[in-house]
């Protein structure tokens, strides 16, 4: 009987033993994961309340996994994996074969260079555990110091002051999401954090980051000194790979994959945040994405082609994110635009179109309160696929239907 091994039992891991089943597959399937807990959602450690990130949104319950034979491992680590052998060394001791193989071991949060790791009141948040830590700390009326104005720092933020705690968010580029959004909407997220009471630093370089006696100290370069009960480090996450490197498999970015998500080794597949791929949309250029819906869609194309299915990648990227009652939208790399058009969509809702010099649609970006993007941010994602080139009157004009420049 073959035997299926998936390493990281995360979004990605546990979606591609789900799919495994789902598609058939009769033999052995082994999901392994170095965090206790069973698969859960990421998304809600940064946005929900305390109490429900005390209760972590489990992706199954583990019963069903041995429902559907599927042998959940938690806690323990794959120490190496060699190649020629194809065998796994479990930090337990065990050695497992495998006939083929999946990477889902995603990604972690990046540290403040020269602080290597967590303290009691210098953290990251990559996990439930940092999240249960991390909110047993923002107690109301505390001081809280976020380091870095990204997705995660500022959805920390938004909760943090949901919760009563004091906040000052500082970022090193001259605007908060630089890397995510166009100007326009770090904007509105901007002032929207200043109207709560968030003190928003931007352009501002960190020249030390310290911690004694259970506080941190926050030294910029213009010469202000933060001291805080807490400072969350919030820069990025860097792709987990050194299992792969180690293995020499190849690495680039994360562990670099073809289209169908296959590796430099043979059986051996890697997808969801650990990975690099090249993405035929937009001329074959490789990326990493780190979106919860990518993580899912490519846990479910590694199960197919694990199979002997040839699927390639051909999902639009997406990603989302809530802070306070908004929510930000944003459909396909708008990285090589020219042109930056805005419908607006009424209630302090707007969308903005990414084309390219040929009137390409290359990605849409939206943000609104609750899910006023989300149908025509839907609906972007469809003439971005097509390759459309949309007329842009149509486009600005909030009179006309998305949906019927998806006829044209
Ligand atoms: C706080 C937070 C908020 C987020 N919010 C959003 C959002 O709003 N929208 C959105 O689109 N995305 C969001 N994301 C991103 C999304 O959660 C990730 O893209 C998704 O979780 C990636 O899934 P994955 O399975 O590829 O990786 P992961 O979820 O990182 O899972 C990989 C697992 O593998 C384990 N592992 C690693 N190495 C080994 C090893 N050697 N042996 C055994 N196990 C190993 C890891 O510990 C981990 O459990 C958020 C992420 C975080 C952290």
């Amino acid at each position: 009987m073959s035997h299926f091994v998936i390493v990281g039992a995360g979004e990605c891991g546990a979606r591609a033993a789900w799919a495994l089943r789902e598609k058939g597959f009769d033999g052995a399937i082994t999901l392994i994961g170095d965090e206790t807990l069973p698969p859960y959602e990421r998304p809600p450690l940064s946005k929900a309340s305390i109490g429900e990130v005390l209760e972590p949104k489990l992706v199954a319950d583990r019963h069903r996994y041995a429902e559907e034979r599927i042998t959940l491992i938690t806690g323990v680590r794959v120490n190496a994996l060699d190649v020629a052998t194809k065998q796994l060394s479990l930090s337990d001791g065990n050695v497992l074969a495998y006939d083929k193989l999946l990477l889902a071991i995603g990604a972690s949060a990046r540290p403040f260079p020269g602080v290597p790791g967590d303290s009691q009141s210098i953290r990251m948040l990559r996990t439930h555990a940092d999240a249960t830590a991390l909110r047993a700390a923002m107690l109301p009326g505390k001081h809280i110091a976020i380091i870095g104005g990204g997705f995660i720092g500022l959805e920390l933020a938004a909760t943090a002051r949901m919760l009563g705690v004091r906040v000052t968010v500082v970022e090193g580029l001259e605007r908060v999401l630089k890397r995510g959004v166009p100007q326009e909407i770090a904007d509105v997220v901007a002032t929207r954090h200043r109207l709560e009471g968030v003190d928003v630093k931007c352009g501002v370089a960190i020249t030390s980051l310290t911690d004694a006696a259970g506080r941190a100290t926050v030294r910029l370069a213009n010469g202000d000194v933060l001291e805080v009960d807490l400072a969350l480090v919030g820069i990025g996450a860097v792709p987990n790979t050194w299992l792969a490197e180690r293995a020499s498999i190849r690495v680039e970015n994360g562990i670099a994959v073809d289209e169908r998500l296959r590796t430099s080794a043979p059986d051996i597949y890697a997808a969801g945040d650990c990975c690099s791929f090249p993405l035929h949309l937009y001329g074959g250029r490789r990326v990493r994405l780190e979106s919860w819906r990518n993580a899912q869609e490519q846990g479910s194309l590694a199960a197919t082609n694990m199979l002997g299915g040839d699927q390639t990648i051909s999902a639009v990227p997406w990603f989302w994110s809530d802070q306070y009652d908004m929510s930000l939208q944003i459909a396909g790399l708008a990285d090589g635009a020219v042109h930056h058009l805005r419908r607006d969509l009424g209630s302090n809702a707007f969308i903005l179109f990414h084309l390219d010099a040929d009137g390409r649609l290359l990605a849409a970006s939206g943000i609104g309160p609750g899910n006023a993007v989300a149908r025509d941010i839907r609906l972007a994602e469809m003439l971005i696929a097509a390759g459309a080139r949309p007329d842009p009157d149509a486009l600005v004009s909030p009179g006309v239907k998305l949906k019927s420049l998806l006829a044209a």
